[in-house]
């Protein structure tokens, strides 16, 4: 087995069982794409194992903290089930994660089933040099399992080395279909695991869903960044008043509009395709006014360069947002950029509303599910936050909006 030599003064990170290894670290290192290398301190202790990833920053992946446990094919499969077991049993129809990466001590692999269907998502030369021996063990693990394929069009890719290419690759079991039903909380809803964002769905949102969907009845709710409907189909069905969804993906309204018709709430809810920031601003103009609105915008921060950014698109939409409550009004707002703190989405959050100048209470908060846990040692991985606020009611609404 080949071995990396960590630079010395650098152990720490490893010695605190964090499992990445940048190449700033290491003194001797190479390795191929995804192999398994002893992982050594700078005076030859031997630290641990860890996957190389030679086009990487991140240049190995801590698989094994300890010199007696060599990671092989059966400690990887055995790490699977390990996973597996944490989800427990499962609704034959649940949308449901798998593995969640470092999180899982499986680095760069994400595995999401739907109905019995997997999809991985390698993002890691580790994940894309195992997935098969990962896609048998899923078979062999998960009671039920149809298939398991990969997806593999993911941009972070391209920071492995690893190739960027649309479609499915079919690892194990039947091809899925073009199209997979799952069911959330009772909300029927349509998978495209080919084309659909990630995996195909955001099932790190659930518990979300199921917290707004408690707050909608009889309210007038729009559905910001709304993807394939999940949250205001979920608020329809909990009777809501009427639902407005909007996305820029015409292919996610598309699908949207099917979702509802398939819980029968098309009557009481419109999908529209456009770019939230226009369209608040439009709503703002024409005076229109929500009950509830949802905001769930994608990543706006990839890393720490680009926060200050991101905190001004953020404070935009909320603001924009928080104008077009109703008094008494609810608004749900969450970030999933890990560079954006809780307690920093928490201040830009005050920040929109002394500029809105209105008053709002946090009545409560959601974070990730119990099939999205996040690694002590590993703090990036808890990166989704979610706030609803309450308009306080008394505010100064002579100031318009
Ligand atoms: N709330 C969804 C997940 C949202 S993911 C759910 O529960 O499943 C973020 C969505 O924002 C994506 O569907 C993407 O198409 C959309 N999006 C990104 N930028 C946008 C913009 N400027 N205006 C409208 N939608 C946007």
């Amino acid at each position: 087995m080949k071995a990396v030599v960590l630079k010395s003064g650098r152990e720490k990170s490893v010695l605190r069982r964090h499992p990445w290894i940048f190449s700033g670290a290491l003194a001797v290192g190479e390795a191929d794409a995804g192999e398994i290398v002893a992982v050594e301190s700078s005076r030859g202790e031997r630290l641990g194992y860890a996957a190389f990833s030679p086009a990487s920053q991140i240049r190995a992946r801590m698989l094994a903290f300890a010199p007696d446990v060599v990671p092989d094919e059966e400690f990887i499969a055995a790490r699977v089930r390990a996973a597996v077991a944490l989800r427990g049993k499962m609704a034959a129809n649940a949308g449901v994660r798998l593995v969640n990466a470092e999180n899982d001590f499986l680095p760069g692999l994400v595995a999401d089933c739907y109905a019995g269907w997997v999809v991985l998502e390698p993002t890691s030369a580790f994940a894309e040099r195992f997935r098969h021996v990962v896609a048998k063990a899923l078979m062999d693990a998960l009671p039920g399992c149809r298939g398991v394929a990969a997806r593999c069009d993911a941009e972070v890719r391209g920071k492995e080395g690893l190739s960027v290419t649309p479609g499915l690759e079919i690892l194990a079991g039947e091809e899925p279909p073009r199209e997979i039903e799952i069911v959330e909380n009772g909300m029927r809803l349509l998978i495209d695991v080919r084309a659909g964002h990630k995996t195909g769905f955001y099932l790190d949102q659930r518990d979300a869903r199921a917290a707004v969907a408690k707050i909608a009845s009889g309210c007038d709710v729009l559905n910001c960044f709304s993807f394939t409907g999940g949250f205001g189909i979920a608020a329809a069905l909990n009777c809501a008043k009427s639902v407005l969804q909007i996305d820029a993906s015409q292919a996610a309204v598309d699908l949207s509009r099917r979702n509802a018709a398939l819980n029968g709430v098309e009557a009481i809810v419109t999908s529209e395709c456009a770019d939230v920031f226009k369209y608040l601003r439009l709503c703002r103009d024409a005076g229109r006014t929500f009950d509830l609105i949802v905001l769930d915008p994608p990543k706006f921060a990839e890393s720490k360069s680009q926060i200050e950014r991101a905190a001004r698109g953020y404070k935009d939409i909320n603001l924009l947002a928080m104008k077009l409550l109703r008094p008494g009004g609810r608004l749900a707002t969450f970030s999933c950029s890990g560079a954006i703190t809780p307690e920093f989405f928490d201040t830009i959050l005050a920040e929109a509303a002394t500029d809105a100048k209105r008053d709002f209470q946090i009545v409560e908060r959601t974070g990730q599910p119990f099939d999205h846990p996040v690694a002590l040692s590993f703090p990036e991985g808890r990166y989704l936050k979610g706030v609803v606020l309450r308009e306080h009611g008394r505010g100064n609404r002579q100031e318009g909006v």
